[in-house]
């Protein structure tokens, strides 16, 4: 099992296209940069592919893993086992049914593999945890010998960057990560620890993540597609963060998850080292994050200017077509659907975990940066 280790190398390489030969070229690449495929997966091990599988959107959103990167993972570790199951638990729509949307389920038949949603029917430990020492976990975490965390480069909301470390967040099953996200509420360095205890619990053995095609600016569902022409492999997840953070020329105090881990470590600064592309270089100029969070606001100035200092959702009626989903995912109970009239939002209950944008089908939620946080970090 992975360690956490700050100094594990982290390898970047070059892809331009998800043509499926390409993909397999660069990820056997990356792995043979990490030290050969050996290190990661053992003749007739059971391998788990824990992808990011947030909804049913269409490959080229750039939402989810592409169903081509995970086609050439599949068969990089097929050269070691067949026995391989794809896994991951949405926070609200059916694992089955966005995978035929998403191009999962024509992969995993064609591959001969199994797809299976992670359910609530076990428990984890996570000695290490800061705030959580257990978990609700799937017994399918026990019944394999290696996971591979197969994350999207996506931008978030709240997060700013959706990597590795935020991706096994996808191990709590269902909508049990509400619980998470409302005992957060807007405090993204509260969030973050939680996160880290999650990641701690199980950490994956490899992460591969897919910035073949990222997103950039409204993430983690609604932002724009970017082709970033990266594959990033690390056997430790707060490495390989840090290192995509470096290469989009993101500093470590924004993004929480790397930002509490390096309080977590003493203040220790966060070195990793890059191999394939140099790590002085910025690879991604001019990445555009998401609306930033409450930052440096006290609490007083917090509860008082809340309407006008936080980025908050905004319903765009135009694009909703009803679907609720939004009213059923908000920890907060603070959204009505009406009939004729759309969305009803009472903004004062509001906590902006973002929830809501996040799971939106039809990107009919924004999010808008109100004038004075450009007063705000
Ligand atoms: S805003 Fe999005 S999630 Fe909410 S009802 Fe409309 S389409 Fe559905
Ligand atoms: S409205 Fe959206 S951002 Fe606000 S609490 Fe509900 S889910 Fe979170």
């Amino acid at each position: 099992m992975a360690t956490i280790n700050m100094m594990e190398p982290v390898a970047v390489v070059r892809c331009s296209s998800y043509e499926p030969d390409m993909v397999q070229a660069a990820l056997q690449h990356s792995v043979d940069l990490l030290g050969g495929l050996d290190s990661f997966l053992k003749s007739g091990e059971r391998l788990m592919l824990k992808v990011s599988c947030l909804n049913d959107a269409a490959p080229e959103r750039a939402v989810t893993t592409h169903p081509s990167f995970l086609r050439a993972v599949i068969r990089l570790a097929k050269t070691r086992t067949h026995r391989i199951v794809v896994a991951d638990s949405p926070g609200y729509v059916s694992f089955f049914g966005a995978c035929k949307k998403n191009g999962y389920a024509e992969v995993a038949a064609q591959e001969r593999v199994e797809l299976v949603e992670l359910v609530a029917d076990d428990t984890r430990d996570c000695p290490q945890g800061v705030l959580y020492k257990k978990f609700p976990s799937s017994s399918l975490l026990r019944q394999v010998d290696r996971i591979w965390n197969l994350p999207k480069l996506k931008t978030h909301a709240l997060m700013t960057l959706t990597l590795a470390v935020k991706n096994m967040f996808g191990l709590i099953p269902g909508t049990l990560k509400m619980g998470y996200h409302l005992r957060a509420g807007t405090d993204k360095m509260l969030f973050a620890k939680i996160l880290i205890d999650i990641f701690r619990a199980r950490p994956p053995d490899l992460n591969l993540v897919d910035g073949i095609v990222g997103m950039e600016g409204n993430g983690p569902s609604a932002g724009t597609p970017r082709a970033l022409g990266l594959v990033v492999a690390g056997a430790d997840g707060f490495s390989t963060d840090a290192a995509i953070a470096r290469l989009l020329g993101v500093p470590v105090s924004r993004v929480p998850v790397l930002a509490t881990y390096q309080s977590l470590q003493k203040g220790e600064p966060l070195e990793m080292e890059i191999r394939g592309e140099s790590s002085a270089e910025i690879l991604v100029p001019h990445f555009r994050l998401p609306a930033v969070g409450r930052g440096g606001i006290p609490d007083l100035a917090y509860r008082i200017g809340k309407r006008w200092m936080l980025p908050r959702p905004v319903f765009l009626r135009r694009l909703c077509d009803g679907c609720k989903v939004c009213v059923e995912v908000c920890p907060a109970h603070c959204l009505n659907y009406e009939e004729g009239r759309g969305i009803r939002f009472r903004e004062p209950d509001c906590i902006r975990c973002f929830c809501c944008q996040e799971m939106c089908p039809s990107r009919a939620i924004d999010v808008k940066k109100p004038r004075l946080s450009l007063f705000s970090k």
